[in-house]
């Protein structure tokens, strides 16, 4: 398999795919592995991967340059990406040993009762490229401290990172049979979907995490998915300051350029400050330095996937037909690599693709609305729910509008954003299941139940 760098087409490397045999071998050894992991106790599990976390930190200027190489994120978005998610081994070391704890539910009377948490045994992680660190940190850390063994699937995007975290996760101390990769496309995990696996952590598209969710169906094993969505941003009227919040919800739209599920992908401005609102946003983002992602200073680069761009100039084109008025961008740079330009569509409507299709790239679509109702029956208008944004200088006016939105994560004054305290998860097309806080943990053990007579 050839890993091709996005901001030249050039071939980084080639790497082997793994066939059928060489899976079940990896698995059988995994299985085999995974009881003396978990006999180890948690601090000794988590102390293995805190040293994991201080080689990824030593590490941290190869793991960045291959990171941008392979999926073309700009340098400094990679370093970014790399060091924020050490704030999930930061939170694991704070929190790990209450949440796995057992607890005595009942401890007077004849009968003591007490809940234990086990591992689930051997878990599939199948990631995405677009935050590999972030995502798979989530499922595999989580996975592994609580006493699992983990087979991971790199996206084909990011494998040269994905062999990174299993050398530096061995280097650390997680023995080989407890933390094994497979490399390849779509082909390969399927493999993962033949075998007899404990657990289904996925993350990506709508539409290979149902395929996966409807193919382990019957193992009657969790299966949790985390997929994309067309997270909605509305500007209320009485925001405090419309520039900023202009600056503000372009870096939601357009860091990691656009490629993040929970990337601002549609919104919706208060006809009073609409026009004032555009004009910051497309100001904004014409300043914007695109290019060579290896630049420190560069803020877009290519797109990691080639076939995206098209994808990108078909929503343009769709929302240009329809009436949106094209304020910048709209096109793919004349140059090598997979670049389009920073693209911002105003008098955009629901019946453009760009509204409600997820584009994830750098293009937004800005839609006025003439009060609260309005916004609110635009935000509900998708069969996505993971994240939702209000800017308002009322935060009950806000959480009002919020509280009626069927999404994972909502956020005021903020968005785009990702904390290791509280759960994420979407709804709805967006996923099931959750990773972080309390509950991701519980997402990779399975309780037993004690009653214990004297
Ligand atoms: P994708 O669905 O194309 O691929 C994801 C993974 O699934 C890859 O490793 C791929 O090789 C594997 N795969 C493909 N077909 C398979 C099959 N039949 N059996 C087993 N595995 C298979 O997604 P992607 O392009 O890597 O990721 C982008 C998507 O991920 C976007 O929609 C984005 O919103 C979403 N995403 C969601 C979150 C979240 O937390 N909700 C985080 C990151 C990305």
């Amino acid at each position: 398999m050839q890993v091709i760098n996005p901001a030249n087409g050039a071939i980084v490397t080639e790497i082997l795919s793994d066939n059928a045999e060489q899976v079940r071998e990896k698995i059988e050894k995994l299985r085999k592995g995974q009881p003396a992991w978990f006999e180890l106790s948690v601090e000794e599990r988590l102390a293995i991967l805190l040293k994991f976390g201080k080689l990824v930190e030593a590490n941290l200027d190869e793991l960045a340059v291959i990171l941008t190489q392979e999926t073309g994120k700009p340098l400094q978005q990679s370093i970014n990406e790399i060091r924020g998610a050490n704030n999930r081994l930061v939170h694991l070391e704070a929190n790990a040993l209450k949440w796995l704890a057992s607890e005595d539910m009942v401890t007077e009377g004849a009968t003591k009762e007490r809940i234990a948490y086990e591992p689930l045994g051997v878990v599939a992680n199948i990631s995405a490229w677009n935050f590999p660190y972030n995502v798979g940190y989530n499922v595999f850390l989580y996975a592994l401290v609580a006493g699992n063994s983990v087979i991971y699937k790199p996206s084909e995007f990011a494998s040269l990172t994905g062999m990174k975290f299993r050398e530096l996760l061995w280097r650390a101390g997680v023995p080989e049979n407890v933390f094994e990769c497979i490399f390849g496309t779509g082909e390969v995990g399927q493999l993962l979907l033949e075998a007899d696996l404990d657990g289904y952590f996925f993350t990506g598209s709508y539409n290979t995490g149902k395929y996966i969710a409807t193919q382990v169906a019957p193992k009657l094993v969790p299966v949790q998915l985390e997929l994309g969505g067309k997270d909605p941003l509305y500007i209320m009227d009485d925001v405090f300051d419309v520039k900023q919040a202009a600056i503000n919800a372009a870096e939601g739209a357009f860091y990691n350029n656009g490629q993040s599920c929970c990337a601002v992908e549609r919104i919706y401005v208060h006809e009073s400050v609409y026009d004032e609102f555009v004009n910051y946003f497309v100001e904004e983002v014409k300043s914007y330095k695109v290019g060579d992602p290896m630049n420190k200073t560069t803020f877009i680069g290519p797109l990691t996937r080639q076939p995206q761009v098209g994808i990108l100039e078909e929503q343009v084109q769709d929302a240009l037909l329809k009436g949106a008025e094209l304020k910048c961008g709209g096109y793919s740079l004349d140059r090598e690599g997979y670049y389009f330009a920073p693209t911002v569509l105003s008098a955009v409507n629901h019946q453009m693709e760009v509204m409600k299709e997820e584009s994830f790239g750098p293009i937004i679509g800005i839609q006025k609305v003439a009060n609260d109702e309005e916004a609110l029956s635009l935000m509900k208008d998708t069969t996505y729910g993971l994240t939702a944004a209000v800017f308002s200088a009322n935060k009950g006016r806000a959480l009002d509008l919020l509280d009626q939105l069927s999404v994972g994560t909502v956020y005021w004054n903020c968005c785009d954003r990702v904390s290791p305290n509280v759960p994420w998860s979407g709804r709805k097309n967006s996923g099931l299941g959750s990773t972080l806080s309390y509950q991701g943990i519980r997402a990779f053990v399975q309780p037993k139940a004690y009653h214990l007579r004297d």
